[in-house]
């Protein structure tokens, strides 16, 4: 079970008035499942992706998985929390662009301090079907390709939780549900948490919708079980 208990976010701007990116929430998910955070432009979805990721400190509140609070957290403990229970995957997938794909995924086992593993790397490129591509550079795939490579970076950590942040938003549509369409069957085995502003997006492939507002929870609603078409 991950839990934000109290979440708050302050943004103290430099000759500006305080931004309240986000005030006070409360959520609980469980273990897997497709959940996504849904708000207009500046509601906050990035704030609590970032702060549920450990990418960003709350001014107030905690997150808690599986029991452990981050109320007590040091710097190090963190850096763990972040390399090691969670994993991140961006609009702009933030790939190295002089690695190939296989040492932009070994990078991720590198920080955290772990052999790169040739087969662990095979064994994730084969689950986002990206077997072949190995050595080539994020130039030379496809959009829907990079963010593949994203996925697998993520994936390769074996995180308890992967976070999506408008990872449809560089794609187009048809890419864009094909990505999706994946993290969904990655749901299955771990929490997946995306944030989108696409309404459609979030009713077709979502366990649950948490919809935002000026840095509020407005609305969270579970959706009834639905047939995927993979594509
Ligand atoms: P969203 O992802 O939903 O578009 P964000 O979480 O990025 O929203 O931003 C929420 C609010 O916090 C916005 O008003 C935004 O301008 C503000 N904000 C975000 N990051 C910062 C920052 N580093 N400094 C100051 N204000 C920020
Ligand atoms: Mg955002």
């Amino acid at each position: 079970m991950f839990q934000a208990k109290g979440l708050s976010k302050t943004y103290h701007v430099k000759n500006g008035e305080d931004v309240h990116a986000l005030k006070n929430v409360d959520l609980t998910f469980g273990d897997t499942g497709m959940v996504f955070i849904l708000g207009k432009s500046g509601s906050g979805k990035s704030t609590l992706l970032h702060l549920l990721g450990g990418l960003d400190r709350p001014s107030a509140g905690e997150i808690v998985l599986d029991g452990v609070s981050s109320a007590g957290f040091k710097d190090g403990d963190w850096d763990k929390y972040r390399n090691q229970s969670v994993g991140f995957v961006f609009q702009e997938y933030n790939l190295l662009p002089e690695f190939s794909v296989r040492d932009n995924i070994g990078i991720a086992l590198e920080l955290q301090k772990k052999k790169t593993d040739a087969a662990v790397i095979d064994a994730v490129l084969q689950k986002v079907e990206l077997k072949g591509m190995e050595n080539r550079k994020p130039a030379e795939l496809s959009g829907g390709q990079r963010q593949r490579v994203a996925i697998a970076r993520a994936l390769v950590k074996d995180p308890k939780i992967v976070f999506a942040d408008e990872p449809t938003g560089a794609l187009d549509e048809e890419t864009g549900r094909s990505i999706l369409a994946l993290l969904k069957t990655l749901s299955q085995e771990k929490l997946v948490i995306v944030v989108t502003h696409d309404r459609d997006f979030a009713a077709a492939y979502g366990d649950r919708i948490i919809e935002l507002s000026d840095g509020a929870v407005v609305g969270d609603e579970v959706l009834p079980p639905q047939e995927v078409v993979q594509e």
